[in-house]
């Protein structure tokens, strides 16, 4: 499992298990140096450039390429995850000059942090806008939860463009009248911050394409994304699953095997079915991606059954390890916090049925 896969991609995978077994897990506890690290060690595995374009000296792996990495090292359930890969182009990809010189080129090369501005706080009495006066953009508003914010240079942030619609904008941190107005972090570990923009002067250069085009570029962002979010709670399900049958076959004080009562192998399948459901649309979805097809429903659907699914395995894995899976710390616990931003992060699991339905009944996309 997965089927089908080359011998390159065995050979891939392999290297991914190897590298989560010899770099990520004896780096548990080393914090920054250790992260530092894992980037260069990542760099010579050849994996942290699997993101990144080839025309900036990346191999542009392709989705199923990606998936098998995350799916392998997630396995593992080792720690920073997030240190493997580059920063890929993102919202970027394809812009022109001088947006290409002035931010995409900087940020793959690792001297730039880019983070992305999409989410409006619920209280804002208007979602950010912007007004075009000659050359420039001046825009208003407020973002409310941006991932890295603190350390961030720009923010790709979502715009609505009066008489022109909603577009992607390039906000400089520095710029005068953007304030960093709160920092926080949430309950998974990731930290944040909300952002206000008052009277915001910016080139009309920073429009990344055309004003009006802003929400398909966000939403191929973000498919990708799911897709990856995807990959990673498979891998997570995985690592699960083999805690959770380590803990099954093993005796009880009175000499019978935990796994021995029939409730406990009856949710225990229930999980193994969901395990193998996800792992199975990641595949095909990656595949279909790689052909050239659009993915876009396909990609929403594999991100809320894989999250949800990787959210029930670990709270039904907690349940049957018991109250020693609570205690801080515990690997069980850890990837309870981990998973359940998930469910949130990069689109909320209703907002994206409603876009698979929208999709289909609408659009007429989507498969079965
Ligand atoms: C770890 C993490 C990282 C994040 N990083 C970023 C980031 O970098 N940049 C960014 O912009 N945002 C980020 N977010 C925010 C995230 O994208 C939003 O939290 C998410 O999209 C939900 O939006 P919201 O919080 O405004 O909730 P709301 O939109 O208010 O939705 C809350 C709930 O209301 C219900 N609901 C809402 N609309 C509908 C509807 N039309 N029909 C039916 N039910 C509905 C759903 O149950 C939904 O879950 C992050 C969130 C998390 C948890």
């Amino acid at each position: 499992m997965p089927e089908s896969l080359t011998s390159e991609h065995l050979q891939l995978r392999s290297s991914a298990a190897t590298f989560a077994t010899d770099v990520l897990l004896p780096r548990r506890d080393g914090g920054e140096q250790a992260v530092r690290e894992i980037v260069e060690l990542a760099k010579a595995a050849a994996f942290f450039t699997m993101t990144q374009p080839k025309a900036f000296g990346g191999s542009e792996a392709t989705t199923l390429e990606l998936s098998i990495v995350r799916d392998e090292i997630a396995a593992h359930n080792p720690p920073f995850l997030h240190a493997v890969f580059g920063p890929g182009p993102g919202v970027l990809g394809g812009v022109q000059e001088p947006l290409r010189t002035t931010h995409l080129t900087p940020l793959i090369a690792g001297e730039k942090k880019s983070a992305f501005g999409f989410t409006e706080p619920d209280e804002a009495p208007r979602a950010t806008w912007g007004v075009l006066a000659g050359d420039e953009l001046i825009v208003n508003g407020q973002k409310s939860y941006v991932t890295g914010g603190a350390q961030a240079d720009f923010i790709n942030t979502l715009v609505q463009i009066e008489d022109h619609g909603p577009a992607l904008v390039v906000i400089d941190t520095n710029t005068p009248g953007v304030e960093r107005v709160r920092d926080f972090s949430s309950l998974d570990g990731s930290t944040h911050a909300a952002f206000e923009f008052r009277d915001v002067h910016l080139s009309k250069t920073h429009i990344i394409g055309q004003p009006g085009e802003g929400l398909p570029r966000a939403m191929k962002q973000i498919g990708d994304t799911r897709l990856a979010i995807a990959a990673q709670c498979v891998g997570w399900m995985r690592w699960l699953l083999d805690y959770l049958t380590d803990h099954l076959n093993s005796p009880t004080r009175g000499g019978r095997k935990r796994g021995d009562r029939e409730g406990v192998r009856l949710r225990y399948a229930e999980l193994r079915i969901q395990a193998y459901a996800a792992r199975s649309m990641l595949y095909r979805t990656a595949r279909l991606a790689d052909s050239g097809e659009n993915i876009v429903n396909e990609g929403i659907a594999c991100k809320v059954f894989a999250s949800e699914a990787v959210g029930q395995i670990v709270d039904t894995a907690i349940q049957l390890v018991g109250g020693v899976a609570l205690v801080d710390g515990h690997p069980l616990e850890m990837l309870y916090r981990q998973v359940r931003a998930l469910r949130l992060a990069e689109g909320g699991s209703d907002v994206l049925r409603l876009n698979l339905a929208k999709g289909q009944l609408e659009l007429q996309k989507g498969r079965i």
